[in-house]
């Protein structure tokens, strides 16, 4: 078979057996999946030879890049070795108790300690597990109450799925479960209306003390967030906004949850979401580029306050997975943190790469289409209107979107479109030059999505 041919009898196959994640499965039928068959860097290369700069780091996962030797190495090492072992009823491996105390060293002074999971959605279902349980050996087991946000982003299990606020994905599974009350994000473009972004932050984190009220402080358990919102559109909430927030968990002593599975390693240009943006968060879920996604792997980081309670109080928690802390997996995040602080990933973000795809980013602000280009670290955002001033969206929402995103696609650059949203998070190896290639194809992309637009009688 030469190549097309290859690629084409793989998409038979696909589209006969393989039933997609967030995929409309029909649509894959009729349109064909996009194979990717290679990594190297930053770059994607697939089934049909085309290379792609990947502006998403896969999954907001690939932070040190695609084609890593090394952490391939690790795994080979590690699966030689012992390929598995469990962490139940007292049992441990070298890599996942190395993996604890490194991630003890890197994230904030309160986390010493650290509960392993298999993914994001396992972390958010052991938090809540965890919360509940904390509040019961505290005497208050009436504290059942988690709020979060609408169009939050946290996972896709039941209860990772309760928590967010994705109102498509609450309609398909009778959710949220009980006892998970949702108030509005600090989305300052869509919803600020004529409010400062700074006025409109206040507001939005005063929409927590009011649930609180709503149900009783006595019953409210915890608060989640992510630091910044990935997957509902990169909502960077203004400034005022967190400080609030811990304002107001801290009044009625309610647990603060980070979710730190997009924001957590580098990605803002500190460590955790939770330090560029000042908060003491008691609990943070973590996963995608723990391992830069090259196993599946997540965790949560339980503060001083909670941890003590569970060790002091708790007996035995009855909760786990049999692949919590899975060898394979710890060695190569442990080997992944590594890449991340010899090459000093982190400050790379803050003071190279993430002020300059910052200034670059915001120049696309002047184009027609761009209402607002924004954007922290690693992480931008730009929102496509019909008209600026004053801001209007075009209707239906979400199909102008996916027209830029397919021709970013057939330009070699891979972003994501929510709603009409346009998002990247490239990986933290990224380069200048990169950077310059990513913002050359965001030009083009807008420009031809501008005149397709005209053409097809949008605008
Ligand atoms: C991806 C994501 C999750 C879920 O992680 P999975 O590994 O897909 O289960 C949870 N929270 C946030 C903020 C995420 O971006």
């Amino acid at each position: 078979m030469n190549q097309q041919e290859q690629f084409r009898h793989w998409q038979q196959l696909d589209a006969a057996h393989f039933l997609h994640p967030f995929s409309d499965s029909r649509q894959i039928g009729e349109r064909g999946t996009r194979i990717i068959t290679r990594g190297e860097g930053v770059y994607l290369y697939d089934a049909e030879g085309r290379k792609l700069l990947d502006g998403m780091s896969g999954l907001w996962c690939v932070a040190v890049g695609y084609g890593r030797r090394e952490l391939a190495e690790v795994a080979a090492r590690q699966m030689n070795e012992l390929p598995y072992y469990n962490s139940f009823f007292q049992c441990a491996t070298p890599a996942g108790i190395e993996l604890a105390a490194k991630l003890a060293e890197i994230t904030p002074p309160q986390f010493q300690h650290v509960y392993f999971t298999g993914s994001g959605s396992e972390s958010i279902d052991t938090i809540i597990r965890m919360v509940r349980r904390y509040w019961q050996l505290e005497g208050e087991p009436q504290r059942t109450v988690i709020v979060s946000r609408w169009n939050g982003y946290h996972g896709s299990t039941i209860a990772g799925a309760s928590l967010g606020g994705m109102k498509f994905m609450h309609e398909q599974g009778l959710l949220p479960m009980p006892d998970v009350e949702h108030i509005n994000q600090p989305y300052w473009f869509e919803r600020g209306g004529d409010l400062s972004p700074a006025e409109f932050g206040r507001r939005a984190a005063a929409e927590l003390e009011a649930a609180i009220l709503l149900h009783g402080p006595e019953r409210v358990a915890a608060f989640i967030g992510e630091p910044i919102q990935g997957a509902g559109g990169v909502i960077i909430p203004p400034e005022s906004y967190w400080p609030e927030i811990q304002r107001i968990c801290d009044r009625y002593g309610i647990l603060l949850v980070s979710d730190e599975v997009i924001c957590g390693f580098g990605r803002t240009g500190q460590w955790f979401g939770c330090e560029y943006y000042g908060t003491r968060p008691d609990l943070m879920s973590m996963a995608k580029a723990l391992s830069s996604g090259y196993l599946p792997i997540g965790a949560v980081m339980v503060g001083d306050r909670v941890a003590k309670t569970l060790i002091d109080k708790g007996g035995e928690f009855a909760h786990g997975f049999t692949y919590s802390a899975h060898p394979v997996c710890a060695a190569v995040a442990l080997a992944n943190l590594g890449i991340i602080q010899r090459e000093k990933l982190v400050e790379h973000v803050r003071n190279a790469a993430g002020p300059y795809l910052q200034r670059r980013w915001a120049e696309l602000a002047a184009h027609p289409l761009v209402g607002e280009a924004r954007g922290v670290g690693l992480i931008g955002a730009l929102e496509l209107v019909k008209a600026k001033q004053p801001r209007t969206w075009f209707e239906p929402r979400g199909k102008v979107g996916e027209r830029c995103r397919d021709l970013a696609i057939a330009n070699g650059l891979v972003m994501r479109a929510t709603r009409d949203t346009m998002i990247i998070a490239p990986p933290l190896v990224i380069t200048p030059g990169e950077i310059d290639e990513l913002i050359e194809k965001a030009w083009r992309t807008l420009d031809q999505t501008l005149i397709g637009l005209q053409k097809d009688g949008w605008l």
